[in-house]
């Protein structure tokens, strides 16, 4: 038989995020319209079409697939091979096809779409107030996906049986809800209760939603919400009492809470919102942005005290649009957790937990299936720079920069925990998991890889982990059997996750500050100087080091620390002292000039809090790295602040802030404002920063500096000395995607496993 003329059949293989974002209707769509033949179907790495037709219609078929795809859709590469045609007549959507390695990308949860939210409020549809609405374009997917292929029977809606409307809907590749596994309405999918803090069912449905949004506008009540990756806790956000009700109950002393506004308007009347600011609070991952407050803003005090920020967030499923729409007030959501445990995701394990913290219960019928946090960002340099990578950002892969020739593992660090998984250039890393202090933050880790070596076929051979003997991370990573282990120094691990997360793989400068890491000559470091690249680095100078009267004691007490600097610089602060009690401060004083339960350590969040208990008395903080945020809040209502206190450089490169303390302890019995104090104090360190990073990058011959760890979370930080470094024409490098504190440990422990497996290999 003789072949057609032009005629042709390609085989294409699309990898990427194309599951469950509507990429098989699109191509049918356009393979109709180019009057193609053949067949498209989900399997394990993604996408596979087959087309037959005109050659030059399957050319613009082929064009077309990356050009055209659906928005939620991230095609990573398109792969197409020749093969015989069949003859084919017409084109077909098929089943999933199951078995060899998946390597299909979950696509992130998604922000309920403009058609859904438009019927959502369309009294004339069947979805009108459906609290579950969703399709192609948006709704939950990582949170509900049990595993791959992406399908229906494999997520948490397997139970739901689709309504013959449903049904349909699913079925015509012409609907926008063609295959949109979570596809629902009232008549067959997850409804709504309210129960009260008894166990008592209040109210069904849509009575159950209004029920609860009256107790929230009016009542002052406390509701938890189960939302997409866990419950929320929200109260008014305008009202003290309420407010103050819920940190009283949530054991939550000082820590901000996040706040849901229904529109980017209404979040512009609490917080100066720029365009950056925006753009990501209207994004499809719809994180927490932090924004200054506006002076008057009607946002109780007991929401964020002491913070010259506030966390604000959009409505991000239909029942947080509904929530907000009917209560007309912003509302705090803040996980639904008791003091550091995490987030709650289980309705019985809600109704136990949180029973003395909620008055009521918004609860629904759709199981969570992995407990995901609302991720954390702020604008940096008019960049977005992530605090905490959640909902929204997780499960998407991150780029290795130097491919991983084995499969590996990397489990991070202890506090802001996360895990990443890697195979290839491809790494994937875990929500966003806590402390891993206690058992249920343990447990959430060892599921939550569990979870993500079968999600990503990752068998894992090699383990990356930290150095610190007694890390429970640490501990996991050499239980795991078998695996070859690759111990990462924690600032390292700070400097590769920004250089990978940059497909940076030349070395580097690296100012690395945080509150502590284990340093390998078993010091705490945490003020580091690092000249490095993904495989090793040089400490090449450090914050000059003190003691730590107290070990851990002085984390949570920063007088301790302000004690040990006062002592090193030989200055007085007797006001301080007083406060303290002369008995207290002279003890805290003995063990700071000796070795005993005063361990050594060069970090600079220690600094910080010492000049932050300095300038500000404060002698407890309730999690770490409070003091600097206070001491950041307060420097910036001294904006003009001039003067930089002195904080020389030693020829070997260590910044020595005995004069920067004996500058502030001044100033502090000048009765100079705390403002200033904190202004300078900021000053200075940007300046001894860019200057210890210059000489670094001379003495090295690199033009690229990193500024990473936790300290760097600090704007006023950052940003100048990012701009002193500009000036001094180096290239400066940020974390964006991967948090600068310990959420991005992982990553860069994944980064340096697989550079040095490439390096041994030649
Ligand atoms: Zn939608
Ligand atoms: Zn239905």
């Amino acid at each position: 038989m003789a072949v057609l003329a032009g005629r042709r059949r390609v085989r294409a293989r699309v990898e990427g995020v194309v599951q469950g974002v509507g990429f098989r209707p699109f191509v049918y769509r356009i393979a109709r319209e180019l009057g193609l033949a053949g067949w498209v179907r989900n399997d394990e790495r993604g996408v596979l079409v087959e087309v037959e037709g005109d050659s030059a219609a399957v050319d613009a078929f082929l064009a077309r697939l990356e050009a055209d795809a659906p928005p939620l859709a991230a095609v990573e590469r398109v792969t197409p091979s020749e093969r015989l045609t069949t003859g084919e007549p017409s084109f077909r959507i098929l089943d999933s096809a199951r078995g060899g390695e998946p390597d299909a990308l979950v696509a992130p949860d998604t922000a309920t779409c403009a058609d859904c939210l438009a019927e959502l409020r369309d009294p004339g549809d069947r979805r009108h107030r459906y609290p579950f609405i969703n399709c192609t374009n948006c709704g939950p997917r990582f949170t509900i996906v049990r595993d791959v292929p992406y399908d229906r029977a494999r997520t948490t809606m397997a139970a739901f049986i689709m309504c013959d409307a449903c049904r349909r809907e699913y079925e015509d590749p012409a609907d926008r809800r063609f295959h949109a596994q979570p596809n629902a309405c009232p008549d067959c999918g997850p409804s709504l209760r309210l129960v009260g803090a008894g166990g008592a069912v209040l109210g069904l449905r849509d009575e159950a939603l209004r029920a609860a949004a009256a107790a929230l506008a009016d009542g002052g009540a406390v509701v938890a919400v189960k939302g997409l990756g866990g419950f929320h806790l929200a109260c008014r956000a305008d009202d003290e009492d309420a407010v103050a009700a819920l940190r009283a109950r949530k054991h939550r002393e000082d820590k901000p809470f996040a706040l849901m506004v229904s529109s980017a308007e209404g979040a512009g009347r609490l917080v100066a919102l720029g365009g950056a600011e925006r753009r990501l609070l209207e994004g499809p991952d719809r994180p927490i942005v932090l924004a200054p407050r506006h002076d008057g803003a009607p946002v109780a005090r007991a929401v964020a005290p002491g913070c010259a920020e506030l966390g604000v967030m959009l409505p991000y499923s239909p029942l947080h649009h509904l929530l907000l729409d009917d209560a007309g007030v912003p509302l705090v959501m803040t996980s639904g957790n008791v003091s550091d445990e995490p987030i709650v995701y289980e309705d019985d394990d809600a109704l136990a937990r949180l029973a003395a913290v909620a008055d009521l219960f918004l609860l629904h019928d759709r199981p969570i299936q992995t407990r995901t946090d609302d991720s954390v960002l702020r604008v940096v340099r008019g960049r977005p720079l992530a605090l905490r990578r959640s909902r929204g950002q997780v499960p998407r892969s991150q780029a290795l920069p130097v491919a991983a020739r084995r499969p590996l593992l990397a489990c991070g660090a202890e506090l802001k925990s996360t895990f990443c998984v890697a195979r290839g250039a491809r790494a994937w890393v875990g929500p966003h998991v806590g402390d891993l202090a206690n058992w249920e933050t343990l447990r959430s880790f060892r599921d939550g890889i569990a979870h993500f070596e079968r999600l990503f076929a990752v068998t894992p051979e090699v383990v990356a982990h930290d150095l610190h003997p007694s890390y429970l991370s640490t501990a996991y990573a050499l239980e795991r059997g078998d695996l070859v282990p690759v111990g990462v120094q924690h600032h390292h691990g700070h400097l590769a996750a920004c250089l990978a997360e940059h497909a940076e793989t030349a070395p580097a400068v690296g100012a690395v500050f945080d509150g502590t890491g284990y340093g390998t000559d078993g010091t705490v470091w945490g003020g580091e100087l690092l000249v490095g690249d993904l495989v090793g680095f040089e400490r090449v100078g450090h914050l000059r080091a003190v003691r730590m009267p107290g070990g851990e004691q002085a984390i949570r007490q920063p007088w301790r620390m302000a004690c040990a600097w006062l002592q090193d610089a030989g200055v007085r602060a007797p006001a301080l002292a007083r406060r303290v009690g002369a008995e207290r401060w002279a003890a805290v004083a003995q063990l700071a000039r000796g070795a005993l339960a005063a361990p050594l350590t060069s970090s600079m969040g220690r600094l910080f809090d010492a000049v932050g208990a300095l300038c500000l008395g404060r002698l407890e903080v309730t999690f770490e790295g409070q003091a600097a945020v206070e001491l950041e809040a307060a420097a910036a209502t001294a904006p003009g602040a001039r003067g930089a206190y002195p904080l020389p450089l030693t020829a070997d490169l260590v910044l020595d802030p005995r004069p920067t303390i004996a500058a502030a302890t001044a100033d502090v019995a000048a009765g100079r404002p705390a403002g200033v104090i904190a202004a300078r104090f900021h000053h200075a360190v940007a300046r001894a920063t860019a200057q210890a990073c210059a000489r670094a990058a001379e003495g090295a011959g690199v033009s690229t500096v990193v500024l990473s760890g936790g300290v760097f979370q600090n704007r006023l930080l950052a940003e100048e000395t990012a701009a002193l470094l500009g000036a001094a024409r180096l290239r400066v490098l940020l974390p964006e995607r991967l948090p600068p504190n310990d959420g991005g440990i992982a990553f860069g422990q994944a980064a340096v496993a697989a550079a040095r497996l490439a390096a041994r290999a030649g």
